[in-house]
C-alpha cells in the first residue's frame, strides 16, 4: 500500500551535458523527501565553476526522525517480514534503475566531485550497479553458518544461525561519493538490516538521486534514509544515537578514531575504511613502459582522490631517472580541464579548502628539501585545478612521505639496486596499511613481496583493480572490517547459537 503513495519530489533542474537532469535536494526520511526540521540549507559547489545547488542541511531532529523511521521499518514494517529473495528482486531492481540512469548519475557525480564524467560513468556508477547486483545475488544465501550435533547425546541440536543486525548508520566521504554509498549500502541491505545514511557534506548530490530511485524501485518506507549534512552535528550524533546498532564508515583515520568513541557510548558495532599512504615499488626487472603507465594510475585515478592510490613510490636506482624522465612526459600529455568534456583526463579537486591544503602539502616538501620536478601549483583558470605533482629525492622522514595527500602528488624515492629487504622495511613504515603494489617480471620477488606487505590489497604488475566480489579493506591505522566480497555481509550481520533438546 505503501508503493501507491505517490513519491512528491522538488527538483533542481540543470542543463549539462547535452540533458536536464533532475536533481533531488531534501533530506530523504520515512520514504518522502522533505525539508531539514529547522529549514536549513548549505551549498553544495561545482568544483569545475563554482556554481552552487543548495541542499537542505540535517539537524538533529531529522536523525532522530530518521533512525525511529529505519526502527520502525526494521520492526514492523513490511521489510522486516519480507523474504531474503524478495529483498535481492528489490536490489536487482535498484541496481536497474540506477543502470537506466547512468548518464544523469554520472552527470550529477561529475558536476558535485569534479570526476572526469568518462571516469564517473564506469567507475563511479559502473562499480555502484555492480556492488548492489553482486550484494542482491547473496540475499538468499544467508544461511545457518553451523549445524552440530551433539556427539554424547543425541538430543542437543546447536545450530549457529546469523542474523540482521537492526538499523545501521552509514557515513561516507568525498571521492566517490556514490560508489562508497553503493559498497556500504548493498552489503547492509542484503544483511536485511536498514539504513540511515550521511554523505560527506560537500558531495550530497547523488545520494539523493539514489534515494529517489530506491523510492521508485519499491524499497519500502523508512528503509533507506538519506540526511544531506554536517560531520559534527549529524555524522557524529548517528554514530552516538542509542538506537543505532551498527556503524559503516569510510573516511579519515582521525574521524575514525572519533567515531569509535561516540560508538562505545552504546557499544555499536564498527567497521572502519579509513586513509592510506599505499607504498608502490619498482624494480628495475619491470616492463618499464607499462609501470610508468600504472604507477601514474595508482597516484592520478581520480585526481589523486582516491584511498588507495599509492602514495610513495620506491624505484629502483638504476632506472629511476628514466621513469622520471617518462613520467613527466606523460603528464604534459595529459588534458587538464572541464571533467565533462569526453577528452578530458584530468578534472579539479573537489573542493576549495583541499586545493589550498593540497599547495601546502607541496610547499611543505619543497621546504623539507624535496625536488619538484614538476607541478605544485593551482591551474591558471577558474575552479579548484591542480597541475599532476611529482617530488623526487624524498627521504623517509619527511612529511610528503609520512603523510597522505589524498591529491595528484607523485612522491617518489630511490633504493639501492638489489635492496629487496631494505625497500620492503621502508614500504611497511608507515602507520597506514591500506593498499600497495610492486612492479617486477620475477613472480618469485613479487610473491615474497606481497606476503611481506603489510597491507590489506597487494597489486602485482597492475593497480587499481578492485572487483566486487574481492574483500577491501585495510590493516593497522587504515582500519578494520572489509567492504565487498562475502566478509562484507558479515559486517553487517550477527551470529546467534540456538540450542534445542528434543
Ligand atoms: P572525513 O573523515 O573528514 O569525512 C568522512 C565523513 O565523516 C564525512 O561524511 C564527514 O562529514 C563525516 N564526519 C566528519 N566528522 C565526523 C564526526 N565527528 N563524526 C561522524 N562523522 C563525521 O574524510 P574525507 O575528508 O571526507 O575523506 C578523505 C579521507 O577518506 C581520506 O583520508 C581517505 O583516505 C579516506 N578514504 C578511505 C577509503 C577507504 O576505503 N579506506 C575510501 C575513500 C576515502
Amino acid at each position: 500500500e505503501d508503493k501507491e503513495e505517490e513519491l512528491v519530489i522538488d527538483y533542481v533542474s540543470k542543463n549539462m551535458n547535452n540533458m536536464t537532469v533532475k536533481m533531488p535536494y531534501q533530506c530523504f526520511i520515512n520514504g518522502q523527501f522533505i525539508n531539514a526540521d529547522d529549514g536549513k540549507t548549505y551549498d553544495t559547489i561545482n568544483p569545475t565553476d563554482g556554481s552552487v545547488t543548495s541542499v537542505s542541511s540535517a539537524s538533529l531532529v531529522d536523525v532522530d526522525k530518521a533512525v525511529a523511521a529505519a526502527k520502525e521499518a526494521f520492526e514492523n514494517g513490511e521489510w522486516g517480514r519480507m523474504n531474503a529473495r524478495e529483498r535481492g528482486r528489490l536490489m536487482y531492481r535498484l541496481a536497474d534503475l540506477m543502470e537506466e540512469h547512468q548518464e544523469e548519475l554520472a552527470t550529477i557525480e561529475s558536476i558535485d566531485s569534479g570526476a572526469v564524467y568518462t571516469l564517473a560513468l564506469k567507475t563511479h556508477v559502473g562499480m555502484s550497479v555492480q556492488t548492489f547486483r553482486y550484494f542482491a545475488g547473496w540475499c538468499d544465501k544467508i544461511q545457518a553458518s553451523e549445524c552440530v550435533k551433539e556427539e554424547m547425546n543425541d538430543t542437543v541440536l546447536l545450530f549457529y544461525p546469523t542474523d540482521n543486525q537492526d538499523v545501521c548508520a552509514i557515513v561516507i566521504p568525498w571521492n566517490y561519493p556514490l560508489m562508497m554509498l553503493a559498497w556500504k549500502s548493498a552489503a547492509c541491505l542484503a544483511a536485511g538490516n536498514t539504513l540511515v545514511l550521511k554523505p560527506a557534506q560537500v558531495t550530497p548530490l547523488t545520494s539523493l538521486k539514489f534515494a529517489e530511485l530506491s523510492a521508485k524501485a519499491g524499497f519500502p518506507k523508512g528503509v533507506i534514509n538519506i540526511l544531506p549534512g554536517s560531520g559534527g552535528l549529524v555524522g557524529q550524533h548517528l554514530s552516538e544515537h542509542p538506537d543505532v546498532r551498527k556503524v559503516g564508515f569510510t573516511g579519515s583515520t582521525p574521524t575514525g578514531k572519533k567515531i569509535m568513541k561516540s560508538a562505545a557510548s552504546n557499544l555499536k558495532k564498527v567497521s572502519l575504511e579509513l586513509g592510506g599512504k599505499s607504498p608502490l615499488i619498482i624494480f628495475n626487472d619491470c616492463e618499464l613502459d607499462r609501470a610508468v603507465k600504472m604507477g601514474m594510475g595508482a597516484v592520478y585515478f581520480n585526481k589523486g582522490e582516491n584511498c588507495i592510490a599509492a602514495g610513495r613510490l620506491f624505484v629502483e636506482e638504476s632506472i629511476h631517472d628514466e621513469f622520471v624522465r617518462k613520467v613527466v612526459e606523460e603528464i604534459k600529455k595529459m588534458k587538464i580541464g572541464d571533467p565533462l568534456d569526453r577528452s578530458t583526463d584530468h578534472g579539479p579537486q573537489n573542493h576549495k579548502a583541499h586545493l589550498e591544503k593540497l599547495l601546502q602539502y607541496c610547499e611543505t616538501g619543497v621546504k623539507e628539501g624535496a625536488t619538484l620536478v614538476y607541478g605544485g601549483r593551482q591551474v591558471n583558470r577558474p575552479g579548484f585545478f591542480m597541475e599532476p605533482t611529482v617530488f623526487t629525492d624524498v627521504e623517509d622522514h619527511m612529511y610528503i612521505a609520512q603523510e597522505e595527500s589524498f591529491g595528484p602528488v607523485m612522491v617518489i624515492s630511490k633504493f639501492k639496486n638489489g635492496d629487496i629487504d631494505g625497500v620492503l622495511r621502508r614500504a611497511n613504515s608507515t602507520e597506514y596499511g591500506l593498499a600497495s603494489g610492486v612492479f617486477t617480471r620475477d613472480i618469485s620477488k613479487a610473491l615474497y613481496i606481497s606476503e611481506k606487505l603489510e597491507a590489506g590489497t597487494v597489486f602485482i604488475n597492475t593497480y587499481n583493480k578492485t572487483d566486487v566480489a574481492a574483500p577491501f579493506g585495510g590493516f593497522k591505522q587504515s582500519g578494520f572490517g572489509k567492504d565487498l566480497g562475502e566478509e562484507a555481509l558479515h559486517e553487517y550481520l550477527r551470529t546467534k547459537a540456538i540450542t534445542v533438546e528434543y
